[in-house]
């Protein structure tokens, strides 16, 4: 009979891995994550301090259940932990009326009773002078959105989770994963560890653990940046709630003051493709910082427009910008998360959850169908049967 080393085996205790083992430990089932550096790293799609929560969800309505469900997760780490995770300043999402952008924003808040207020043109600019208004522009105030900290997040989340019975292998980079009869492989440099159930969290390396096999479609690198500020009490989280503005041709986000110095703005396009995310090239391109400084200049006038700071991050896309959080359709002994496509650090604790409970009783009552794998067609190559062993059929 196999000799388990736990009942589930995590791979990459990231933002999505973190949560599984802090979930998966709650329950009381043991697990063994392995993260190649260490948990709250920056190299990847974590770093930077701080990410957006929305929930007046412009990617769409059935988002929702699963936001407030994450919030109160946030709530509950945050509070287990006795540190502030999630600030809820609030969230301004302004656009010109009837934009695909507010239609959108809008419906989220009609279809679930949203808590927030709308901000016509006038009211936008009284309330919120750090914004140049233009004409036509107008707001949604979510009161339900606000920001999160993503390294210190991720951070608890997994040491939460070792505290409750969880075991983190840092600096254990997985080299291969295979699928016997017997029980999923998990191979490091250390020895091969076996377990009946197994849940990848790989971020942006998924295609490299499971080339072939899983629908990551690219991987996209992000840049975000810093601007100082002369005022800083005018960019406080108290009178300055996160944003996404969409106005004037440009489409930035942004966040209060977290140092009392600078203010992160950036632009939510113009990125470019990661051939290989182990050579990621951290030098930011100039021409992102003449857009940015752009938008500043036009939107944003209490910012000084110069990049003080800027960070380089990555994240895994899908092509239909909707994450993979399901069964493996290979072996569905193996469930997978990827695919957070720019937007997924929010939903973290509903994934956990999701994960869990498929690793767990093959099921889960999260509205979360909608994110199953097989949405998507893999090809599957001669190579990658031999390459991964058995194929257990759903
Ligand atoms: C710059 C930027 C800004 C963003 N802004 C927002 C926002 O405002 N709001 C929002 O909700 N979302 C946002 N996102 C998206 C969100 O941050 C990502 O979707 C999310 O962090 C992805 O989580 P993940 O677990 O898939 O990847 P990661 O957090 O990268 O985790 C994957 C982990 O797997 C580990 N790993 C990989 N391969 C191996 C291996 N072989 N062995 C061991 N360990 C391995 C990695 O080291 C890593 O720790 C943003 C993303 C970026 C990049």
């Amino acid at each position: 009979m196999t000799r388990f080393d736990a009942e589930v085996g995590v791979v990459g205790v990231g933002t999505m891995g973190a949560q599984t083992m802090w979930q998966l430990a709650r329950r009381g089932v043991s697990a063994i994550g392995f993260e190649q550096f260490a948990p709250g790293h920056d190299r990847s799609g974590a770093g930077g301090e701080s990410r957006l929560f929305r929930t007046a969800y412009l990617e769409g309505s059935h988002y929702v259940p699963l936001l407030r469900r994450s919030r109160a997760e946030w709530e509950r780490l945050g509070a287990d932990t006795g540190v502030r995770l999630l600030h809820m300043t609030g969230g301004l999402m302004i656009g010109t009326d009837g934009s695909t952008f507010l239609e959108s924003v809008g419906r989220s808040i009609a279809e679930h009773g949203i808590d927030h207020e709308f901000l016509d043109t006038d009211a936008l600019r009284s309330r919120y002078p750090q914004h140049a208004v233009r004409a036509g522009d107008v707001a949604y105030l979510d009161h339900e959105s606000g920001y999160l900290r993503p390294e210190l997040a991720v951070a608890l989340a997994a040491s939460e989770a070792e505290r409750l019975g969880g075991v983190v292998h840092r600096r254990a980079r997985v080299t291969e994963i295979r699928m016997t009869d017997a029980a999923v492989e998990v191979h490091t440099d250390e020895r091969v560890f076996r377990f009946p159930r197994l849940v990848v969290s790989a971020g942006v390396w998924t295609s490299q653990l499971l080339p072939g096999i899983t629908p990551l479609h690219e991987v996209i690198r992000i840049v975000m940046t810093w601007f100082p500020t002369a005022t800083p009490e005018r960019f406080t989280e108290d009178v300055f709630p996160i944003f996404v503005r969409q106005s004037d041709g440009f489409d930035i986000s942004g966040w209060p003051s977290i140092d009392g110095a600078t203010v992160k703005i950036g632009l939510n396009n113009g990125w470019d493709r990661v051939a290989d995310p182990d050579l990621l090239d951290r030098t930011p391109p100039d021409a992102l910082f003449d857009e940015v400084r752009d938008a500043i200049r036009a939107l944003v006038p209490g910012v000084v427009p110069e990049v003080v700071r800027a960070g380089v991050y990555m994240d895994g896309y899908t092509a239909d910008h909707d994450a993979f959080v399901g069964p493996l359709g290979w072996d569905d002994r193996v469930t997978v998360l990827g695919g957070f496509s720019g937007h997924g650090f929010k939903l973290a604790p509903a994934m956990g959850i999701v994960a869990a409970d498929l690793a767990t009783a093959g099921a889960t009552d999260l509205p979360a169908a909608f994110l199953d794998p097989s949405r998507f067609s893999v090809n599957v190559t001669a190579a990658d049967r031999l390459r991964f062993g058995r194929r257990v059929s759903r």
